[in-house]
């Protein structure tokens, strides 16, 4: 047995990564989803729909189903090996009660499991508040059922990881390796609970207990008015061995504003390529800058898989092969994954 997970991760190690893709669904299919999406969302959530190829109506039809297909065929026909496939928790106040209404979307770990035991181009990453009653009996659950990632947004989600209570949590996430991917920066797509946690220093303690933690969008600003954190993340990773960031929707407007800096070491070292699927990909911002040239620019944002163009957008910047395959290093090697 683990022979065969060694043997797996050799191989697979040289494959490139996108370890940041959403999974949505409204429940169809029995999937345990849910997805609220109410006023100015609901043009956002059918451009998305339109950029990953399915149609708007899909929203209100057996979107879980089509959704994991879709994205599906999109690994397979990419440059891609794998994709970190993510689930969404729920929002909880401190002391570990739900806070209903709050959240726009939940995707239950048990999901994003079934769906990388069925497919072994998906990756699980689960999603676990650690307020939760329960915290800890869950991490053992996702750990069993062979998760590679942890994935959770402070700001949405309301976790002050800094939180003494959670040291025990944390702690257990570092002696399992499992590493916790947690947004960083502003965000307009998923309702804020707690604006100031989208600093990364709210990270401080997860990464004393050990864990490796990747600050996704390296805490970039979404919205021109976000406060600015990159150069926080950027003294933060000189200080921490254990931080990373992921180039996660550097691809749309105003995150992408700290490219060069991130393809200057210490930084470069520590960039892990994700896309944040299915969040729009578009290479006019990179042109702009200067990051890509005026024909590269053009031949990848025709190109119609969004994985890909936002995959070979980044390569053109600069990101080298490292940056799609480090991941492989830090994700959790979870015996059950190699056994498919
Ligand atoms: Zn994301």
């Amino acid at each position: 047995m683990a022979d065969r997970a060694a043997s797996k991760s050799e191989h697979e190690s040289s494959k490139p990564v996108d370890m940041h893709v959403h999974v949505v669904g409204n429940g169809a299919g029995g999937t345990g989803c849910w997805l609220k999406v109410g006023g100015w969302h609901r043009p956002l959530a059918a451009m998305m729909m339109r950029q990953i190829g399915l149609p708007s109506s899909a929203m209100t039809g057996d979107l879980d189903r089509l959704y994991a297909e879709r994205l599906l065929e999109l690994v397979k026909t990419s440059s891609l090996g794998a994709a970190v496939i993510l689930a969404h928790e729920r929002v909880y106040d401190s002391s570990g009660n739900i806070m209903e209404g709050v959240g726009s979307f939940y995707v239950p770990n048990t999901y994003v499991l079934k769906l990388a035991r069925e497919n072994r181009e998906f990756l699980p990453a689960v999603s676990i508040h650690p307020a939760r009653p329960d915290a800890l009996e869950e991490l053992e659950r996702c750990l069993t059922g062979g998760a590679v990632m942890m994935k959770c947004l402070p700001n949405c989600h309301n976790i002050d990881c800094n939180d003494r209570g959670y040291t025990k949590f944390w702690e257990r996430m570092a002696e399992s390796g499992l590493p916790l991917l947690a947004h960083t920066g502003g965000e307009h797509t998923v309702p804020v609970v707690r604006r100031e946690f989208a600093d990364p220093r709210i990270l401080e303690l997860p990464l004393e207990c050990g864990v490796k933690v990747i600050a996704a969008h390296c805490a970039t600003k979404s919205g021109l008015f976000d406060p600015e954190y990159f150069h926080v993340f950027s003294d933060m990773v000189r200080r921490y061995p254990n931080l990373y960031g992921d180039t996660s929707a550097f691809n749309v407007p105003i995150r992408g504003r700290h490219v060069r800096e991130c393809l200057q070491e210490p930084l470069l070292s520590r960039m892990l390529h994700g896309s944040d699927y299915p969040v729009p990909v578009h290479g006019h911002f990179a042109w702009l800058k200067g990051y890509v040239d005026w024909k590269t620019f053009r031949q990848w944002e025709k190109h119609p898989n969004i994985l890909e163009r936002d995959y070979q957008l980044k390569r053109a910047m600069g990101f080298p092969h490292e940056s799609t395959t480090r991941i492989w290093q830090l994700l959790r090697k979870a015996p059950e994954q190699s056994l498919q």
